[in-house]
């Protein structure tokens, strides 16, 4: 008997079908005698239906209300989800986040779980129900209600496995497991059986959309072994966990694109000591993160400063910069919508040198401008021209090796 999370995303609750289809798949992991908690998100095109209404009224909501509104999807899907299994002969209760006490700071729309009411949900578990728990959704230490940013569910569901000390936490979705890039983008994509949480980490901060960072930060800390599955396949799915020596022979694990970064210029920035601190505390400081940032060699005491952000961030990004550029004596500042980020992740480059001059090598060939670089132990990541990004994904996905046999 195990102790099991499942999550499912909101394609796999995507209409009543789907619903009783997840039911089916809680009730027959309960019968085979496991203890099951389900998570789900909204349906899908929920979460951003809620959103364009709220767009409707303003480009800079209040973020608490905005939290009320969007935490709603998945009200709909816990009650539904819950009905479904009664209808289908089980047993089943639903959580809103603050009925089983996912207690989170007061970041709304980005706010990080600090503790799981975990009684309560063994409590349902005893009484022989299927708990099904809202994700993406929390409340703070006042009672306001928050969420957790998009894909937030999958954080839920692993901080849910974390706090009960599940023996597994299942994502089900609408792939079937983890690819070694898009299958949209490149045909030649393969499932991966395993990857590591650290690769997973990577991957899914350049773009690979299956699982919200977070939640791969919550399962490495707290070592919560994550599968990603298919709701529509028997697939055993990929597992995410701890890297092995195997692991390591493998360069290359997988090629990532973002489309959803904007490139922020800040030009004329005075070169002196702190301007840099200011800039990205100030970002910091409204829970933006940056990710590549080029700074250019000064010229008369001025430098010009580069950074990505997310797209959802660009207002408030706007904000902070418009407010600091007179502040701190800059020039002006450009933001550039078009840009995307392709990257290569692997445990093996901590082993293996010359990876990035071989994927420079191989964009070079396919005449593909670099705009900016960034790198980490076990990955590489380009900023190019958006209109080569597809090229670049299946050329560097040949180049690594990872096409699957014809
Ligand atoms: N419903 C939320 C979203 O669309 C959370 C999730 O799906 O994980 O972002
Ligand atoms: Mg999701």
């Amino acid at each position: 008997m195990a102790l099991i999370v499942q999550k499912y995303g909101g394609t796999s609750v995507g209409d009543i079908g789907r619903i009783k289809n997840v039911a089916r798949k809680a009730i027959a992991a309960q019968r085979e005698g496991h203890k099951v908690v389900v998570v789900v998100s909204a349906m899908s095109g929920e979460t951003n239906r809620l959103l364009k209404l709220v767009g409707e009224l303003t480009e800079r909501p209040n973020e608490r209300e905005q939290d009320v509104v969007v935490a709603t999807g998945e009200q709909v899907t816990i009650g539904l989800t819950a009905i479904a299994l009664g209808a289908a002969g089980g047993r089943a209760r639903s959580f809103m986040g603050h009925q089983c006490r996912i207690v989170t700071d007061s970041t709304f729309s980005k706010a990080r779980i600090k503790r799981i009411d975990a009684d309560a949900i063994y409590a349902s578990l005893d009484r022989a129900e299927i708990a099904v728990i809202a994700g993406f959704q929390g409340v703070d230490e006042d009672g306001n209600i928050t969420t957790l940013g998009r894909g937030g569910s999958d954080t839920t569901a692993v901080a849910i496995a974390a706090a009960i000390k599940a023996d597994a936490c299942e994502i089900y979705t609408d792939v079937d497991g983890v690819y070694t890039t898009d299958p949209n983008v490149c045909r030649a994509a393969r499932k991966l059986d395993r990857v590591s949480y650290e690769e997973m980490l990577e991957l899914a901060s350049v773009g690979a959309k299956v699982l919200q960072i977070r939640s791969v930060e919550l399962a490495m800390k707290y070592q919560v072994p994550l599968w990603v599955k298919s709701s529509f396949t028997d697939d055993p799915g990929t597992l995410v966990c701890e890297e092995d020596a195997a692991m390591e022979d493998v360069l290359v694990s997988g090629v990532a694109l973002d489309r959803n970064e904007v490139r922020v210029s800040i030009s004329r920035v005075p070169d002196a000591p702190g301007v840099a601190a200011r800039i990205f505390g100030a970002l910091d400081q409204k829970a933006i993160s940056v990710d590549v940032i080029v700074q250019a060699p000064p010229v008369d005491g001025k430098t010009d400063l580069t950074f990505t952000v997310g797209k959802a961030d660009l207002v408030k990004t706007k904000d902070v910069i418009d407010h600091l550029v007179p502040e701190i004596q800059a020039g002006g500042v450009q933001v550039d919508e078009e840009c995307c980020k392709v990257s290569i992740v692997g445990v093996g480059m901590r082993t293996h040198s010359g990876v990035a001059a071989r994927m420079f090598k191989t964009l070079y060939k396919e005449g593909i401008n670099i705009l900016a670089i960034s790198t980490s132990e076990i990955r590489v990541s380009c900023l190019i021209p958006p209109k080569y990004a597809e090229l670049a994904v299946r050329a560097l996905h040949t180049e690594f090796g990872l096409d699957q046999a014809a």
